[in-house]
């Protein structure tokens, strides 16, 4: 069967596909509800009685160094459970033997459907967790009763400057206070009892669109916090507070500024020398630390990772070559000065979004005879590194994902050695990993028994190009890369394979002799953070609605329970009243989620966010989810040019495509656009030039469009619909069902679109 031209456009779930998400917060109902009660949470109150409060003040009021370090069985005291950040966890109740037995505790609706990325703290049976823009909740950890909750009340304007959605990787608690950072910016400590804000800072740079995403990391009485915003065009740093008054004690930029202003530190200077012929500081530099810390308090160090570069594209950010530091890094700082101690470059003058800002973990581990104590990543690029976490000398990196952009890193001087067709300066380059890179936030998981570290991968592509037009625009993403390549290909064929080169694996990884050990391959990418317990077992959520367990050892599933809507966040596990419990945040979101928006599987429906907890012998049952599966509807008659749609899938995919998907294709929580109404089509030019659904999170681009761009963006998502919809009747789908038909029946769950 042949087609026209126009059915080749397909669906839109690009492999190549990156980071998507400016601007996207279509969420009318998102956290504006109150959460919906199971039933255990009938006593849903926002302030606990005065005794209970009283008594979670008690039970936080000595978390400090010392009770971390100690890091006792029964409770998760810091997000990454101690601060090397092992995700592991010494209780056995559920273990091999006995997880046949594990069900449902406890459920709690978040009332929300954007991404769920957190990881709870748990103290003396007392959860603390966050969700979709920045809210806090506190939860009785046996009974899931809420006890109470913060809302920062972030602006949803601000929504367009999240590059990967409105997400929260959770809070810190030292002290009688937990700490949460704020999409918009803001530090916030709580009182640990009442959820009461003790104080509220600001810690971003004025006229800047900086986010913050990442869980505070408390060492010393210092709440230690960066940000985010390198898409966008912002320079780097974290910052130290005290815990107690929210007092700046210092703060470590990650890339220099304008060198005419001068230098704030001795490394700045030193990391100007690598920066050349550019003017970076226009557009900021990039070098976010937007997630993973880890501290060492017998060596008082504190690690940070580093982000990309802004622009992306060094050619454009550094055009006379360069390292470019501290992009890219793992920078070890003292922490009573705020100063570098080591650093180590994971991707000198980084041009692929390669950030260093994944998970990091600390181990002894006995390398040719000898305890190193290391420093282990998986970032972005692809490689998995051993470091000397004492000094940052290299020890050994190996590909853990297919790797084109280098052959490998040299033993010798610990750098990576590049290949020539990775760049893309003079022409279009498809290039592994993709944006998202190898491993993205996801965290790890080392297990000190087995000996290994389990990683979350991705095996993704991406075709980059230079954007010869590139000027800055502080409104939009400033990547110096043209996403015009991210618009489905010419031919079905490229789409079909496109769609076959999204994949995702959970990878058991040996530190020592640098080899994969054993791989369990899922149905699709984007897959949930892990979790190690003595109980030799690995647990994951996955993108395709299931929450499982596997054999650490063998990498053997040995349980598995549908929860409706894709994992992304890690498990947690800790003990009440002598009882093993489990508990992992389901909300399907994040980079991929929001844009590639793929669930790519029937039982990844697009359920509103939950909190579910676990126990041997649990007997709670989900409610079966109402889902229809609603084809693409015919659009409403629309006279247009081929110049005129074409025109609008360059300005889609420059300016549309992060939130609402490549090729119009998204079917996670942002609008499908091909799925609009009537209504929406006569409201376009005020919504898209207007502002109309501001309030929605949906922002007026009048800045960059004027109504005939906004009805070429029109004549193009309209022709994507009768593409989709005649493509989806061919023999392709029939043929590619496993592939098709998720793409082609977007499951509606609630309103069309998911979040309108
Ligand atoms: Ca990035």
């Amino acid at each position: 069967m042949k087609f026209s031209v126009r059915s080749w456009a397909l669906v839109a779930l690009l492999a190549s596909f990156t980071l998507l998400g400016s601007a996207c917060s279509e969420q009318a109902s998102d956290t504006a509800d109150a959460p919906a009660a199971t039933e255990a949470t009938a006593a849903a109150a926002s302030q606990p009685p005065s005794s209970r409060a009283e008594e979670i003040q008690r039970s936080t009021a000595d978390i400090n160094e010392a009770r971390i370090v100690k890091a006792e069985p029964a409770n998760w005291l810091s997000t990454g459970r101690t601060y090397d950040e092992q995700r592991h966890s010494p209780l056995d109740q559920i273990n091999k033997e006995t997880v046949q037995d594990l069900g449902l505790a406890w459920y709690w609706d978040t009332g929300t459907r954007r991404g769920l990325e957190a990881t709870p703290i748990v103290v003396d049976g007392v959860m603390f967790t966050t969700g979709a823009w920045s809210v806090v909740w506190a939860h009785d950890a046996k009974t899931g009763e809420l006890l109470w909750e913060y809302d920062p009340e972030v602006p949803r304007a601000w929504g367009r400057y999240a590059c990967c959605d409105v997400v929260n990787r959770g809070v810190a608690a030292w002290e009688g206070k937990i700490y949460v950072g704020t999409i918009d910016g803001r530090l916030i400590a709580l009182d640990a009892g009442t959820g009461e804000p003790v104080w509220d800072i600001n810690t971003i740079l004025p006229d800047r669109p900086y986010t913050i995403t990442g869980a505070p990391r408390i060492v010393k009485d210092m709440v230690i916090i960066g940000n985010g915003g390198a898409e966008y065009g912002v320079r780097g740093y974290i910052t130290a507070y005290d815990t107690d008054t929210g007092e700046e004690k210092w703060r470590f930029y990650t890339v220099p500024g304008n060198p005419d202003d001068g230098f704030e530190t001795v490394d700045m200077e030193l990391a100007a020398t690598t920066w050349r012929g550019g003017k970076w500081w226009e557009v900021g530099g990039g070098g976010t630390v937007w997630d993973s810390m880890a501290f060492d308090p017998e060596l008082n160090l504190l690690y940070i990772g580093t982000g990309n570069g802004a622009p992306w594209n060094r050619y454009i950010r550094s055009p006379g070559g360069g390292d470019n530091l501290f992009i890219s890094s793992i920078v070890a700082i003292n922490p009573d000065t705020g100063l570098r101690v080591w650093h180590y470059q994971t991707t000198p003058g980084d041009t692929w979004d390669y950030t260093a800002v994944q998970h990091m973990i600390l181990a002894d581990i006995e390398i040719q005879g000898e305890v190193r104590k290391v420093i282990m990543q998986a970032p972005k690029n692809g490689f998995f590194y051993v470091l000397d976490r004492t000094n940052g000398d290299f020890i050994s990196a190996e590909a853990y994902v297919p790797v084109t952009w280098a052959t490998h890193v040299d033993q010798e001087t610990g750098r990576p050695v590049e290949n020539p067709e990775a760049h893309y300066a003079n022409e279009m380059k498809r290039i592994k990993p993709g944006p998202l890179g190898g491993h993205n936030w996801h965290p790890m998981t080392y297990h000190p028994g087995t000996g290994l570290v389990y990683i979350p991968a991705l095996d993704l592509r991406f075709d980059f190009a230079q954007d010869n037009a590139f000027t800055h625009s502080p409104e939009d993403w400033n990547l110096g890369v043209d996403f015009k390549t991210t618009a489905p290909p010419a031919s079905a064929e490229e789409n079909i394979d496109n769609l076959q080169n999204i994949r995702g694996f959970l990878a058991a990884w040996d530190p020592v002799t640098q080899q994969e050990v054993w791989r369990v391959q899922h149905a699709t990418a984007w897959n949930g953070g892990l979790l190690s317990t003595a109980g030799d077992l690995v647990f994951q959520g996955r993108a395709d609605g299931q929450f499982a367990a596997y054999d650490a050892a063998s990498g053997e599933l040995v349980w598995e329970s549908p929860v409706h809507v894709g994992i992304i966040a890690a498990p947690v596990t800790y003990m009440v009243d002598g009882e093993q419990y489990i508990t992992v945040m389901a909300g399907w979101g994040g980079a991929f989620g929001v844009a590639s928006g793929a669930p790519r599987h029937r039982n990844n429906v697009l359920s509103a966010g939950r909190i579910l907890t676990y126990k041997l012998g649990g007997k709670v049952e989900l409610p079966t989810p109402e889902v229809t599966y609603l084809a693409v509807p015919t659009p409403p008659e629309m006279e247009y040019s081929e110049a005129q749609h074409l025109r609008g899938q360059d300005l889609f995919h420059q300016y549309c495509a992060v939130c609402h998907g490549p090729g119009v294709g998204t079917s996670g929580p942002i609008a499908n656009l091909m799925y609009a109404t009537e209504e929406t089509h006569q409201l376009w030019d005020a919504i898209v030039v207007g502002g109309a659904y501001t309030e929605k999170g949906m922002p007026s681009f009048s800045h960059a469009l004027d109504m005939e761009a906004s009805q070429a963006i029109r004549a193009y998502v309209v022709e994507r619909a009768k593409a989709v919809i005649e493509f989806c009747e061919s023999q392709y789908r029939e043929d590619y069902p496993e592939l098709l038909d998720t793409a082609c029946e977007v499951p509606q769950v609630g309103a069309i679109g998911g979040g309108q």
